[in-house]
C-alpha cells in the first residue's frame, strides 16, 4: 500500500497551517511550522504564487489538507468521496464520518497513539484487535458497537505500559467510550460534524470533486 514517506512537517508548511500530524511535538516549541511558517523551498516566503487565491486552488488545498490529516492517498480518498456521495445527507459530513471510522483514526481518537501515523503503525504491526480478533488493516471501517482493543499479549510491552499513564489523562470524543484498564474502546455511535475537530471546510472538498 502506497503511503507518504517524506517529512510530514513539510505538509503543514506547504498548507500554511498546522495539521497536527506528529502528536505532542505539534504542541511544543519544536514544531517547525512555528519557526518557518512558509512553504518548503520558499526561502522565507519570497516566492509569489499568483494563482493561490483562485477557487480551484482554494478547493484543491482544502482537499489536500483533509487527505494529509487522515494520511490517505488520492485514489483511496476518491473512493471515500464516491461512497459519501451515495449516502443521504451532506456529502462533506458523510466523507468526514467515513474517514473518522477508519481503524487507525479510532485508535488515535481513543488516545492509544499520539498521532494517526503512529496509530497506523500499531495497527499494521498487529497490536490491535476489533471484537477480539486481530485486525492489521488501518483502513478497516469500524461499526457501531465494535470494541477496539490493544491485544492482551501486546499490553505488556513498554510502549503500552507508558500509554496506560497517558490514557488516564485522555478524554476521547463522546462517540467513543474508553476503558483505560482494558485499553479498549467501544464505538457508541458515528460522529456528527460538531464532534470532528479538524480545521477544514469540507464543502470546498465537495466543490473540488464536483467540478
Ligand atoms: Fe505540523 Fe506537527 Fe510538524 Fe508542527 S510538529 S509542523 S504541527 S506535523
Amino acid at each position: 500500500m502506497a503511503r507518504y514517506t517524506d517529512a510530514v512537517c513539510k505538509l503543514c508548511r506547504r498548507e500554511g497551517q498546522k495539521l497536527f500530524l506528529k502528536g505532542d511535538r505539534c504542541f511544543s516549541d519544536k514544531c517547525p511550522f512555528e519557526r518557518r511558517p512558509y512553504p518548503p523551498g520558499d526561502q522565507g516566503g519570497k516566492r509569489r504564487r499568483l494563482s493561490k487565491s483562485s477557487d480551484f486552488a482554494v478547493q484543491l488545498r482544502e482537499k489536500q489538507k483533509v487527505r494529509r490529516i487522515y494520511g490517505v492517498m488520492e485514489r483511496q480518498f476518491r473512493r471515500y468521496f464516491a461512497e459519501a456521495s451515495r449516502q443521504k445527507g451532506q456529502t462533506g459530513t458523510a466523507l468526514l464520518t467515513l474517514l473518522e471510522r477508519r481503524l487507525d483514526n479510532v485508535v488515535y481518537r481513543l488516545g492509544l497513539a499520539d498521532s494517526r501515523a503512529q496509530a497506523r503503525q500499531l495497527v499494521r504491526h498487529g497490536h490491535i484487535a476489533v471484537n477480539g480478533r486481530k485486525v492489521n488493516i488501518p483502513s478497516y471501517m469500524v461499526k457501531v458497537g465494535d470494541t477496539v482493543q490493544v491485544r492482551e499479549r501486546q499490553r505488556q510491552n513498554g510502549f503500552f505500559k507508558y500509554r496506560e499513564e497517558v490514557l488516564a489523562e485522555k478524554t476521547p470524543p463522546d462517540w467513543l467510550q474508553l476503558n483505560v484498564e482494558s485499553m479498549s474502546g467501544i464505538v457508541l455511535r458515528f460522529p456528527e460534524r460538531e464532534h470532528i475537530d479538524i480545521p477544514i471546510n469540507e464543502q470546498l472538498v465537495v466543490e473540488y470533486y464536483s467540478r
